[in-house]
């Protein structure tokens, strides 16, 4: 290897293809769902991962507001359904998304 070379493999990051960041909002298993609420015609969404990965320190199911699920990210996860391009999908799903938890009705 000449010296060209041997410094093109020190500047290659190898890390950042194998590693890309997973958005659960991409996943198939990250499911929105209504958190009723008020004698049952108003409600709140909620995304629960219905593989059962997000748990509690205890074990308890964790649900998360919708309007943060852009926010949860992780690092690897073996029950992983991507739906599409996770950049693309990001940028155009933070567009749509409320900016506060906001209650519905039927
Ligand atoms: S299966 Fe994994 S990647 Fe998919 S929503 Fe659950 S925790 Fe996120």
């Amino acid at each position: 290897m000449n010296e060209v070379q041997e410094r093109a493999v020190e500047e290659t990051d190898f890390s950042s293809s194998s590693h890309e960041k997973i958005y659960c909002a991409n996943c198939a298993n990250c499911k929105i769902v209504r958190d009723m609420h008020g004698g049952g015609n108003k409600y709140y969404l909620r995304v629960r991962c219905m593989a059962g990965k997000w748990r509690k320190k205890l074990g308890e199911e964790k649900i998360y507001k919708y309007f943060t699920v852009a926010r949860r990210s992780i690092d690897y996860c073996d029950a992983y359904v991507p739906m599409g391009d996770p950049k693309e999908f990001i940028k155009e799903l933070k567009k749509t998304l409320p900016i506060k938890d906001e209650l519905y009705t039927i």
